[in-house]
């Protein structure tokens, strides 16, 4: 073995610390007393390990902008029109500094696996993509990275979009999206992506149903594709801020509807608390518009948690961290009972490891050695004092290590 991590708690056997053998980037075996000569070890001294946090929505492409927009309104139109405004200057080289500077963040709060949404439109061109690209071999020592490609100023009503999703494709994009939203036929925009997904066989993101009342939902014609194509599994909606607006017997239907169909949910409750309530008259009872993701779990639907904007008209915070988001989303919707706060966790690790179909994903001998040391001792304790990252480790090589804080007491 190359490295055994000693007196570790494993998510899932908390119980008791155990060690974990990593051979060749690959957990050998978890078992008590394990020894090898040569292997490198770390005392974890009884702190829990996760397989890395998974970020399956963020966009790397438009981060760090906040120097060149203006958020007055703080409304989606405002942050779609700023953004617009942005990537007109945007070249490779820009989208590439800032893009990597955002990955390393992620890094270093422990990210281990990442999709990044990414726009094209006849405005940017493929200038961010051809400056995001690169990073995917550039930092694959620390992060796998994954592109979904998307038009956020909308596909049928934007021409020559349609061409730069299919070139992007070409040049290997894994993923697909839309903001339907934003279309001036917003079915027509679902249809059209579906069209591609299955074209070039990759899986379906959409950013969908944003908005502040429940009219006009297009879940259902998503559940509808995604069935008719026997897509289910490779299918994801994030904001879905109207469900918000729903009763709740409205609510569960959806919820129902969309596991029954194997669409998966991303909340992000960054940008849908910053973006969502705008508009009123008035301070007082504002509408939060974050997706009690729990009401959706229940029924079977696949959610999980991420952090869609760091730094831009769309969210002017980020810090990148899956932890912040959880417990994010678990203040918001008011989430107590321990079992719950167990899943906010799962929420950034197995939930979206699993919407993404990571294959080598997870805590056992044979998968990928890509984990988190994190200073605490169980996923709800975690999620409730958003302890800090202290190691991660990417194919068993160490990528990020931090020194717990000390105190410095009088003598
Ligand atoms: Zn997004």
């Amino acid at each position: 073995m190359d490295l055994i991590l000693s007196n570790a708690r494993v998510i899932g056997a908390e119980e008791d610390a155990t060690d974990i053998g990593i051979a060749g980037g690959r957990i050998a075996a978890i078992e008590r007393g394990l020894a090898a000569d040569g292997a490198e070890i770390i005392d974890l001294g009884g702190r829990l390990v996760s397989p890395g946090f998974v970020e399956t929505h963020i966009h790397l492409d438009k981060s760090c902008i906040l120097d060149r927009v203006k958020s007055e309104k703080g409304d989606l139109e405002e942050a779609i029109t700023e953004a617009a405004k942005a990537k007109a200057t945007f070249t490779p080289e820009d989208v590439h500094a800032r893009a990597a500077r955002t990955l390393e963040k992620s890094i270093l709060q422990g990210t281990t696996h990442m999709r990044t949404h990414l726009e094209v439109d006849p405005g940017v061109g493929l200038r961010s993509l051809e400056g995001v690209l690169p990073l995917l071999k550039q930092y694959a020592w620390a992060i796998d990275l994954q592109i979904c490609v998307f038009p956020q100023e909308g596909l049928l009503n934007n021409p020559g979009t349609d061409e730069l999703l299919v070139e992007s494709l070409k040049r290997g994009c894994k993923a697909i999206g839309g903001a339907p939203y934003v279309d001036s036929d917003p079915v027509g925009q679902i249809d059209r992506i579906f069209e591609l997904a299955r074209k070039y066989d990759v899986d379906v993101d959409f950013h969908l149903d944003f908005g502040p009342t429940a009219d006009g939902m297009t879940y259902d014609h998503v559940c509808r594709r995604t069935e008719q194509y026997q897509y289910g599994g490779r299918v994801a909606v994030g904001h879905v801020t109207k469900a918000t607006s729903l009763s709740p017997a409205g609510c569960d239907a959806m919820a129902q509807r969309m596991a029954d169909a194997g669409v998966a949910l991303t909340v992000l409750p960054s940008t849908d608390l910053y973006l969502m309530g705008r508009g009123h008259t008035h301070d007082y009872n504002l509408t939060r518009g974050v997706v009690p993701a729990h009401r959706l779990l229940h029924h079977g639907v696949n959610c999980s948690l991420s952090s869609n904007n760091i730094l831009n008209p769309f969210t002017p915070f980020g810090d990148c961290s899956q932890m912040r988001m959880a417990n994010l989303y678990a203040n918001v919707c008011q989430v107590g009972k321990q079992a719950d706060m167990r899943e906010c966790f799962a929420m950034v690790t197995q939930r979206p490891a699993k919407m993404m179909r990571l294959a080598e994903y997870g805590l056992a001998a044979g998968k990928s050695a890509d984990l988190v040391v994190l200073d605490s001792q169980s996923p709800e304790m975690a999620v409730a004092e958003l302890s800090p990252v202290l190691y991660a480790f990417k194919r068993g090589r160490k990528t990020v290590s931090r020194q717990p804080a000390v105190l410095h007491r009088p003598q």
